[in-house]
Parts: structure tokens; sequence; C-alpha cells
């Protein structure tokens, strides 16, 4: 044994450069029950739970980004929502980005995603189940002109308040990103009951997807809660200040993305620098 101690000094190094390797380029996630470490945009999962494919009224697109791994609570969220959504007869849930499978951050797109508790609901709902080619590189449905900072009405149906309200109804919800024009959709519809607007909030780039956040798990002490949003349902002067300043990317079909390849940020928390390095 003592003949190969200078295989560790060989060894060390490799350990150190271990975190140059992305949260992307992990397969598998780690072992036991799920647990989300951390905050939503700085963070990681240990046990990630996969979201199957295509179950009742949904089917999971672009499979080969390999981002439809997430909390347990997350999964059965969006496996209960896809449930509610094929007995109201709205369509098929078409499920985007969730988490890689151990979290982190991605090497391209979006900074949050990174404790299993984030996941992009497409506007778009086909009646019929998309095929294993179109799944792969979706057409998307925007509901907003981005250059005219319009809002395409005649996209937009009841069955689109319908979803939303029903993915905020449901108490595991903390938030639910779109885009303000479509907040002010929402806020000009005379709903019975209104509250859960408030945790519909107006966020650029939600024009053909929206943003499921959940909150922290029961028991989840590693898990970093957000401040709850503001009272009342977010319909007067904040979403008034919402003005089309920032110019937005506009999607392309293929959503082709230049993955500039950045050394992973060393994660803030040691469970995280864990999961990155094991096996
Ligand atoms: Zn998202």
């Amino acid at each position: 044994m003592m003949r190969y101690g200078w295989l560790l000094w060989l060894l060390l190094p490799i350990s150190g450069f271990a975190l140059e390797r992305s949260w992307d380029e992990i397969t598998v996630p780690s072992e036991g029950a799920s647990s989300s470490i951390g905050s939503y945009a700085n963070g990681c999962l240990a046990g990630g739970e996969e979201l199957a494919l295509d179950g009742t009224g949904y089917q999971v697109i672009r499979s080969q980004r390999n981002r439809y791994y997430g909390h347990q609570d997350m999964i059965q969220y969006l496996t209960d929502l896809a449930r509610k959504v094929d007995r109201l007869g709205m369509g098929q849930l078409l499920v985007g980005d969730i988490a890689v499978p151990r979290g982190g951050r991605f090497t391209s797109g979006h900074a949050s995603h990174q404790t299993g508790l984030d996941a992009d609901i497409w506007l778009r709902l086909p009646n019929e189940p998309l095929t294993q080619q179109e799944l792969q590189d979706p057409e998307p449905y925007p509901v907003v002109d981005i250059d005219r900072y319009r809002f395409k009405k005649d996209k937009w149906t009841s069955n689109h308040s319908l979803l939303i309200q029903v993915a905020a109804v449901d108490d595991r919800v903390a938030r639910i990103f779109v885009h303000p024009l479509i907040k002010k959709q929402l806020c000009e519809v005379s709903w019975q009951e209104r509250d859960w607007l408030r945790k519909v909030r107006p966020w650029w780039g939600h024009y053909y997807h929206f943003h499921v956040r959940l909150h922290c798990p029961n028991g989840g002490k590693q898990c970093v809660a957000q401040n709850a949003p503001p009272p009342g349902d977010g319909c007067g002067a904040e979403l008034a200040s919402w003005k089309p300043y920032i110019p937005e990317k506009k999607v392309s079909k293929s959503e082709k993305e230049v993955v500039k390849k950045k050394a992973t940020p060393r994660p803030k928390y040691s469970e995280c620098v864990v999961l990155l390095n094991e096996p």
C-alpha cells in the first residue's frame, strides 16, 4: 500500500479540478430523500427525482437537456397539476426546464432553477401529444409581441387564465412568474377570489412559458426561502411600474443557445460542493 502513496499526490490536483465540472455534466442525482439546499438562484438539489417524460396530461419537452429533475415535491406538484389540466380538458401541459440531476447553475439560460423547486410550463396547450421530434425542438407559443410590447389578445384563451389560476391556488406554490402584460391580462378578469393573484409576479421573459416556484419543503432546514410577495393582488401601482425598458431577446424556434463554457463558480454551500464533486 505504502508503495502507492505517490498516487495520492497524483489524485489531489484532480479533486481540485473537479470543481471545474459544470452541474450540467452530472447525469445522475445523488441518492437519498430529496433535499433542496440554498436559495433558488444559488443552491443545489440532493436526492433529485426524475419526472417521467410523459404522463397523464403532460409531456416533457427538450429532454435532451436533462433538466427534468426536481425535488420530490415539485415532481408531485407537476403530476397533480397535469392531472387537473387533463380532467378539465384543457389540453396537454408541456413541461420545460426543472433542474439538472443535482440542481445547481445551468451552463446556459436562467440563473434560478438551482434547487429543484422551479419549473417552466409552456403556454402552448396542444390537444394532441407532440411527436418525439417535435418534443426535442417544440414550436413556442408567444402571447406577447415583444417588439411592440403588445399583448396578443387573439392568442390568449380562457384556458390560459384558468391554467395559471389552477397552478397558483395550490398551497405548495410560492410564486408564479409571467410577463407583465400577462399579469395585466389576469388582473382584468373579474375573479370571484383574487388572493392567488398575489403570487403571480411580473417578470420579463415569461411570455411563452410561465415559471412556477414552490415553497421550501416542510422540514427542509437547508432550504433558503424567499420573502412573501407584497400584500394585495399586485394589480395596481406595482404592475404599472413595469414598462418596456428592457429589450428582450426574441425566442427563435430552435432557441439555439451559444454555450459559453465558463468555470462553475464555487457553490456557496459546502453540501453543494460535495454534490458537485461526488462521482
Ligand atoms: Zn424558469
